[in-house]
């Protein structure tokens, strides 16, 4: 591999890391002894080579807008200034994202890759699922027909189009799935043909231009009027926008010359066919992998109000970084695989195939197996949670150093095996099971408590008591 000047300048030659059990600590994870040996971590070296190549140009590049922040750019720049509000899941909300997936799921089958995440000339997308055409998939309360969706969702083609030129492909489909209140569901797919790839490329590119231009001159003025003024806006109903409704409309150059779609038969009856063959959607016992890790600290936000404000602390700079070098690399490499289990929370991320986490430390010397395994037991946890989702019995985790040198690759990529994966699975039910006592009868005490370090900053601490008070599980 040939590194940039100043990465060998950095990489001195080190001796060969040994794969190491994790997590060995039982001060960082109190609850962390008996699945400990189900873990075995290891470096990826040849992996953390390839996107080291990668990492000199992404690194230097601006950082990617976001495709949903180019469908409307003043939702954009507000969404990007005041942060997006976190509310709990409405379980009706749950219950239908649930059975949307599965849903998908079972139609397209193991040919598809779903929610795959792509970035490419500055700006980054996520695709409902990729076929050899990427697929929008859009729920809502009234059918439009196919070809209507150009005229009254313009906001969901410009988001095709831009998944069109980010995956390469020539056409895409728009699928809104309506229903159902009193009736059955009705499903529309449209095509869209993009006609030059490049050139929408570059429409993309200078969309996200002109958000940048306009979050660096702290001013939406340049933008044009948002599409949702007057109609359900939070950022207007919350006043923290100061839109006043009397701007300038504009279409988006990203559809300039598109035609309306058609319908594709018989794939729209059949898959309205499966829609409302399909059951409704039991929603999962927790409400994400996070809650499986701390479910002491899932049960207190649960009970006595989250803390987590409004609006959200920003992303580590790092982290957004090092998703785009992965996004970078081929289509379909950043996914997200089906689980096995209607248990599981979520999609679970995966790149090159298997289950992945990106995450950051702010240690002071460059993380090495051994002290990530001790450190942060938690992303192995999640990891094995996570693998036992979709039953496979290697993870990986992309590391960010938030401390690393300048000129130093600032990021290291373990192998994380589960040997028996089947521990996860317990542990799993395990804290369900522990979960659901604890909010019937509130005593907290059987969860398992959270590692050290959480504790130190955690506003419950008073109460729940740890780390003095730790539990074994
Ligand atoms: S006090 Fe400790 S165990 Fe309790 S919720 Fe907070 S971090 Fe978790």
């Amino acid at each position: 591999m040939d590194l940039p000047p100043a990465y060998k300048r950095a990489a001195p030659r080190r001796a060969a890391e040994r794969p190491v059990s994790g997590p060995s600590s039982t001060d960082n994870f109190p609850s962390g002894e008996a699945w400990a040996r189900s873990v075995l971590i290891a470096p990826l070296p040849r992996v953390e080579a390839d996107l080291a190549e990668r990492w000199p140009a992404v690194a230097g590049a601006p950082a990617a807008v976001r495709v949903t922040d180019l469908v409307d750019l003043r939702r954009g720049y507000w969404r990007t200034q005041v942060g997006t509000r976190i509310a709990p899941a409405h379980p009706a909300a749950v219950e239908r994202g649930t059975r949307m997936h599965r849903t998908l799921g079972e139609i397209l089958g193991p040919s598809a890759a779903f929610e795959v995440q792509i970035a490419r000339a500055g700006v980054v997308g996520q695709i409902d699922a990729l076929l050899d055409v990427p697929i929008e998939l859009k729920t809502t309360s009234q059918a439009v027909p196919a070809e209507e969706l150009l005229e009254r969702r313009p906001e969901a083609v410009v988001q095709l189009v831009a998944y069109c030129a980010l995956s390469e492909r020539a056409r895409g489909w728009l699928a809104l799935v309506a229903g159902p209140r009193a009736g059955p569901f009705a499903v529309s797919v449209g095509e869209f043909e993009v006609g030059n790839l490049a050139d929408r490329l570059r429409a993309l590119a200078h969309e996200a231009d002109r958000l940048r231009d306009a979050l660096g001159e702290g001013s939406p003025a340049s933008l044009p009027a948002c599409r949702w003024y007057d109609r359900g806006c939070e950022f207007q109903r919350d006043g923290l926008c100061d839109c006043s409704g009397k701007e300038e409309e504009e279409r988006s150059p990203i559809i300039f010359g598109i035609a309306p779609g058609r319908t594709v038969e018989p794939t729209r009856a059949e898959w309205e066919t499966a829609w409302n063959r399909s059951p409704a959607a039991p929603a999962p016992p927790v409400s994400s992998f996070r809650d499986l890790v701390y479910p002491r600290l899932a049960y207190m936000e649960a009970t006595r109000g989250r803390t987590e404000g409004y609006p959200r602390g920003p992303t580590s700079e790092l982290r957004r970084r090092l998703r785009e070098v992965l996004e970078a690399g081929p289509v379909g490499a950043v996914a997200r695989l089906l689980p096995r289990t209607e248990q599981a929370p979520d999609l679970i991320e995966s790149w090159q195939g298997e289950p992945t986490l990106v995450r950051t430390t702010h240690a002071f010397a460059r993380p090495t197996p051994e002290e990530i395994a001790r450190s942060a037991p938690q992303h192995a946890l999640e990891l094995g949670f996570r693998c036992a989702a979709v039953g496979i019995p290697n993870g990986r985790l992309v590391l960010g150093w938030e401390r690393a040198p300048a000129g130093q690759i600032p990021f290291r990529v373990l192998r994380y095996q589960f040997e028996p994966l089947g521990t996860f699975s317990r542990m799993w039910r395990e804290r369900v099971l522990a979960l659901e006592a604890t909010r019937r009868d509130g005593r907290f005490e059987r969860l398992a408590a959270c590692p050290a370090w959480r504790a130190r900053s955690c506003p419950y601490q008073p109460e729940c008591g740890c780390p003095a008070g730790r539990t074994s599980r």
